[in-house]
């Protein structure tokens, strides 16, 4: 029960810190809010005896559990502090419901709002449990401070029981992962570790070891401008050609609204533009690489196709990388999947692995020669106001966190 406790503390305390991140912000970290809580969390690992704590240039704090067993393997524990642009995340007033009895949860401050099994089918399987909501005017944060809260809880217990045999432990908490930039080029480097895991996932037992790979795509259309009373037979209109793009791409299939599982798809987010010149923002995401490089394939065709029916208009379809599926390297080498699967079976916990339509840090650790498989915190319904998480879930987690510590101990013995 202390463990249950201490989460719930912390979470509690950490979701009240406004820590959103903002996309159009250049600088790293994107928000100075986000340094709030990163120097209360550097206060706190050095107040609980963690070594080598610092704060970096780019916002990350960065942390060490020293070893306790010689010759053990360094492993990386990572959590992101930053939430969701997407939600109102100021003023965020947690409410701890004791011994949830599966019926609907209200909030004081928005009455028409209900969490049930309705709303959330998950919540079913977690009667008994303490859950933690906002207040109904914000969301959480659980996303991902319940992953904050695991590593801390985690860290506190091993340097508190320096019996436990196990390697190094790095800690890590970056900013501005729900904006795409949690991994800065330095992490691997500052990390210091040949393997990590991010603690970010949702279900109990959830270990994922496969997301999307991604590509971003910019259709550029130029026309011919020139004043609409003198253009007959000499204006083309860029919007008309953007418009032919979008509508001979396919919309019944291969669009986020039409697929799922292990389809991939092609996404317009946003067009813009004048009769003169016209972008379409795109972003392609597929598990496999031939399938996303289809999707790159079809949509240059088409572009081609209509560009083919206006020789005075340009048409330029720039592809660039975003992530690649984590998947591709740790099948070389499943070892780090297989630990965390043993240590759920071990804490009784029956591990699942389904594939997420996203990415996370991970993925791009992961191809910067981290190998950093996700595991779960209990996080639900994330990005708006019915978030939750439950105390009992994180608890399972810093368990099984716990004893993949141990497992990895023994891997230099
Ligand atoms: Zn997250």
């Amino acid at each position: 029960m202390e463990m249950e406790r201490g989460l719930e503390e912390r979470l509690v305390r950490y979701a009240a810190v406004d820590t959103q991140s903002d996309e159009a912000s250049p600088s790293a970290p994107s928000t100075e809010r986000q340094l709030v809580l990163q120097r209360m969390l550097r206060e706190e690992l050095v107040g609980i005896g963690a070594a080598q704590v610092r704060l970096t240039d780019y916002g990350a704090v960065i942390a060490t559990v020293p070893g306790t067993v010689p010759g053990a393997p360094t492993i990386a524990l990572l959590a992101h502090v930053d939430t969701a642009p997407q939600f109102a995340a100021a003023g965020v007033k947690p409410v701890v419901h004791r011994r949830y009895d599966g019926g609907a949860i209200g909030f004081p401050d928005a009455p028409e709002l209900r969490l049930s099994p309705v709303e959330s089918p998950y919540l079913a399987e977690r009667v008994g449990d303490d859950i933690v909501t906002a207040s109904g005017g914000t969301l959480l944060g659980a996303d991902d401070k319940a992953g904050v809260a695991i590593i801390m809880a985690v860290a506190e217990h091993l340097l508190r029981n320096p019996g436990i045999a196990h390697g190094p432990v790095r800690i890590a908490f970056t900013p501005d992962e729900e904006i795409g930039r949690g991994v800065h080029p330095d992490l691997p480097a500052d990390l210091a570790a040949p393997v990590g895991y991010t603690l970010d996932g949702a279900d109990r037992g959830e270990i994922c070891y496969e997301s999307f790979s991604a590509d971003k795509a910019v259709v550029t259309v130029k026309g011919v401008s020139i004043h609409p009373g003198w253009a007959k037979g000499k204006l083309v209109n860029a919007l008309h050609l953007a418009a032919k793009i979008v509508d001979t791409l396919p919309q019944a299939t291969r669009t986020p609204e039409t697929t799922g599982g292990r389809e991939g798809f092609i996404h317009l987010y946003e067009m813009a533009g004048s009769a003169a010149e016209a972008t379409l923002h795109f972003i392609l995401r597929d598990f496999e690489l031939d399938g996303l490089a289809g999707h790159g394939a079809l949509l240059a065709q088409v572009a081609a196709a209509v560009a083919a029916t206006e020789p005075r208009a340009s048409v330029e379809v720039a592809i660039t990388p975003q992530y690649r599926n984590m998947r591709y390297w740790l099948e070389t080498d499943m070892r780090p999947v297989e630990l965390a699967r043993a240590a759920c079976r071990d804490t009784g916990v029956e591990p699942c692995s389904e594939p997420i339509r996203g990415g996370t840090d991970g993925s791009r650790l992961t191809e910067m020669g981290v190998p950093c498989p996700n595991l779960f915190t209990g996080m639900q319904m994330i990005h708006g106001p019915l978030e939750w998480v439950s105390v009992q879930d994180m608890a399972a987690s810093a368990r099984m966190v716990l004893r993949l510590v141990e497992l990895w101990g023994r891997e230099g013995a």
